[in-house]
């Protein structure tokens, strides 16, 4: 690529499409032509295994989770994440109640999903379960030759650098957000969050059991919903809105058996969130 010298001489550039922009500027980003995002890994599955839903209900919903998780190894290619659950959110408490900031919070998190992530390895072990972290994303390919199921835990890596929120200080982007950000960054064939009740409800049905379930929303429709409370972190839906690779993301309830064999054979059960 030519170097070139600004006209008064005092900047030198690499040629390029951004030569000289601050990459603020709405119109020039509106108006920039991008390739379409490649998918790398498009026979992925991303499983999140729930931390609170699931994780903490240790042996009455892990092993037959594990069990199915085991069994559709031969037929799907699968990378499972964790999340963090009663153990975050009673660190969470703490850290607010001492002052802590979002990113000592988040860093929190990520410690503790990372147990459930090892957790669930050491239970998958058998069948192939192998914990990997964030760099290893790039080995997939290898992991799934070997027949492994890799485990990460689902935080993302923002750590002390979580963004602080509008209101609170409880980190925005947890192991919901880190699982779907994994699944678009590789253009997974699916993203199933296993949790504990049938799908999204119009609020959470273990406060009011007169909630109604909504077996399928558009991300952006359910955005405008503003619905107080939800069965994914709030931030999926943006993101699986501004997705170039993700169509839907699904959540099932884990604990009735099947419906991770049924998700990922591509059938309609639980609540599925499209992109619009
Ligand atoms: P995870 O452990 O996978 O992170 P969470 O416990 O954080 O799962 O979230 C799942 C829970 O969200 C459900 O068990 C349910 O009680 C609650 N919830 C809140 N709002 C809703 C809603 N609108 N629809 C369904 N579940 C909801
Ligand atoms: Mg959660």
């Amino acid at each position: 690529m030519p170097l070139v010298r600004e006209k008064d001489g005092r900047r030198l550039h690499v040629k390029s499409k951004l030569m000289g922009e601050s990459l603020v500027s709405k119109s020039f980003i509106e108006g920039l032509p991008v390739a379409p995002q490649t998918r790398l890994y498009p026979d992925v599955n991303i499983l999140k295994v729930g931390g609170q839903s699931i994780c903490d209900r240790g042996a009455k919903a892990l092993p037959p989770i594990i069990q199915e998780i085991a069994v559709n190894k031969s037929e799907h290619k699968m990378l499972v994440t964790t999340g963090g659950g009663t153990r975050s959110r009673h660190i969470y408490a703490i850290g607010l109640e001492l002052g802590m900031p979002t990113g000592v919070l988040a860093k929190f998190g990520n410690s503790i999903s990372e147990q459930n992530a090892l957790l669930v390895t050491m239970l998958l072990a058998p069948y192939g379960g192998i914990k990997i972290g964030h760099d290893e994303i790039v080995k997939l390919t290898s992991y799934f030759v070997q027949g492994c199921i890799p485990v990460m835990h689902g935080m993302p890596p923002y750590d002390y650098f979580a963004i602080p929120p509008a209101k609170g200080r409880i980190p925005i982007h947890r192991t919901d957000v880190g699982t779907i950000i994994l699944a678009d960054l590789i253009g997974a064939r699916t993203c199933i969050f296993i949790k504990d009740e049938k799908g999204l409800y119009t609020g959470d049905p273990k406060k009011n059991a007169k909630e109604k379930f909504i077996p399928e929303i558009g991300a952006k429709t359910l955005m405008e919903k503003d619905q107080d409370d939800l069965i994914v972190e709030r931030p999926c839906l943006e993101i699986l809105q501004n997705s170039e690779v993700l169509k839907q993301i699904q959540i099932v309830n884990g604990l009735e058996e099947g419906n991770i064999t049924k998700a990922l054979s591509g059938k309609k059960v639980g609540t599925i969130i499209y992109k619009e």
